[in-house]
């Protein structure tokens, strides 16, 4: 049998050879963006991939989800590798879908790239023998918390259970077979440091809000409407004036957008829509700011006599840290980059449903240099493939290797010095109890 350096030493050796392979596997992503819950041309080139190498997968879960899942020699825990498939809005990045706006302004296709990186590496260099338990690979739909309406509906429709992909992975038992979750999202702010662990994240709750008036002749009759837009304006001054009452240890951030502001200029608005986040580094935080949003919402309903429709959706959870995987993949990080060039960003006011596999289970989601420009901005590019993908690959597949040889010692410790806050069914609850659609006539 070989020796754990050995493994570790044909991995990087195969994502080395299949460097070409995999930079254009993140190039052909980057040139077909789609949205969350849409990802079907993209699952469908993970699934291929996972063909070529032979990997026994499922598709359509969540609706565009793959799942692939290889066994070790023996029996043990599993480890999952993920990559998310979906991108952003943003029409005006150079990598742009003319037709949709869609674009990967967060570095996804990366990602995935990243994660058949990982698959490939470990089941082409005859190392599983040598493993004990599972590794799984999963392209996870929907990581992005954007067209509320358009996922809102999906749910009502009963297509959909969550507005992201984790959360519905998670509430279709789709997590259950697996212990430990890793992930490397892209960074363009990581300075000089080329990975750096992430301490925590905040969570965040999503709210879809309409403002319905009484619609009437803008010119002549005004005074027969209920302008809705105006019951909108007053609700988001009034969201403004409660900033003062959030402590800065708790990161709060509320950012509405106005996603309809009326129907035609020369009638007063009776139906305006707002989309919002609200965000918060813990859960009683975020439920007190959340709750003084609803408030700011209902005053302007109040002002003017319009009714408001708050209907609040479950976000992601925050991200929870776990000191003794992460040292794991410091460890194997050590062997690619110098111990300067790993860094730590702790605590990001940003989102990420991998927050809510955290929540679950020892789960880290290091951040890897290699990209520039603004997260989510039209000039987010990838610079420096061999930062942005190989690197964290290698990190990763030596992760894989570290956690499950020697009969799975090191996943069992993780396992044992690791204390997730929820059971899956506690976390489900919870998502559940946020779940609320509440009607105010002012
Ligand atoms: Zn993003
Ligand atoms: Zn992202």
């Amino acid at each position: 049998m070989l020796r754990k350096e050995e493994l570790k030493a044909k991995v990087c050796q195969e994502i080395d050879n299949r460097k070409e392979e995999t930079i254009g596997l993140a190039k052909a992503i980057l040139e077909s963006p789609e949205l969350g819950f849409r990802e079907v041309n993209t699952a469908k080139l993970v699934s291929r991939k996972f063909t070529e190498l032979g990997i026994p997968h499922r598709r359509d879960i969540g609706l565009t989800g793959v799942k692939g899942s290889v066994s070790g020699g023996n029996s043990g825990p599993s480890v999952c590798v993920m990559g998310e498939l979906d991108s952003l809005i943003v029409p005006d990045h150079p990598y742009a879908d003319k037709t949709t706006g869609a674009a990967h302004a967060c570095g996804h296709n990366v990602q995935i790239a990243m994660m058949y990186s990982v698959a490939a590496a470990i089941v082409k260099t005859g190392v599983l023998p040598a493993l004990a338990g599972r590794v799984i690979f999963i392209a996870v739909p929907a990581e992005e918390g954007i067209e509320i309406e358009y996922r809102y509906g999906l749910i009502k429709q009963g297509k959909l259970h969550y507005s992201t992909g984790k959360p519905e992975f998670i509430s279709l038992g789709e997590m259950d077979d697996i212990d430990i979750t890793m992930m490397t999202h892209t960074s363009p702010d990581l300075e000089n440091k080329k990975i750096a662990a992430v301490e925590s994240m905040n969570g965040v709750i999503r709210k879809r809000v309409q403002f319905i008036g009484k619609s009437a002749h803008a010119g002549g009759q005004p005074h027969k409407g209920i302008n809705a837009l105006n019951a909108a304006m007053i609700a988001l001054t009034s969201i403004n004036a409660q900033r003062e009452t959030f402590q800065d240890a708790d990161t709060i951030r509320v950012h509405p957008i106005i996603t309809k502001g009326g129907d035609v200029v020369n009638a007063v608005p009776a139906d305006v829509r707002i989309e919002s986040y609200v965000r918060g580094k813990t859960a009683p935080a975020l439920l007190d700011a959340n709750e003084k949003v609803n408030r700011a919402f209902r005053a302007g309903a109040m002002a003017v006599g319009a009714k408001v429709n708050i209907i609040t959706i479950p976000g992601s959870m925050p991200l929870v840290t776990y000191p003794e995987l992460w040292s794991n993949y410091k460890r194997n990080t050590t062997s690619i980059v110098s111990e300067e060039e790993i860094g730590n960003v702790g605590h990001r006011t940003g989102s990420s449903d991998i927050g809510d596999v955290s929540q679950i289970m020892p789960t880290i989601h290091p951040f890897c240099a290699g990209v520039t420009g603004t997260s989510h901005g039209n000039d987010y590019l990838t610079k420096d493939y061999d930062l942005a993908l190989i690197n964290p690959a290698k990190a990763m597949a030596m992760t894989v290797i570290d956690l499950l040889s020697d009969n799975a010692l090191r996943a069992k410790e993780v396992l044992s010095k690791s204390k997730p806050p929820m059971t899956k069914e506690q976390y489900v609850k919870s998502l559940d109890s946020l779940f609320t659609e509440e009607e105010y006539q002012g």
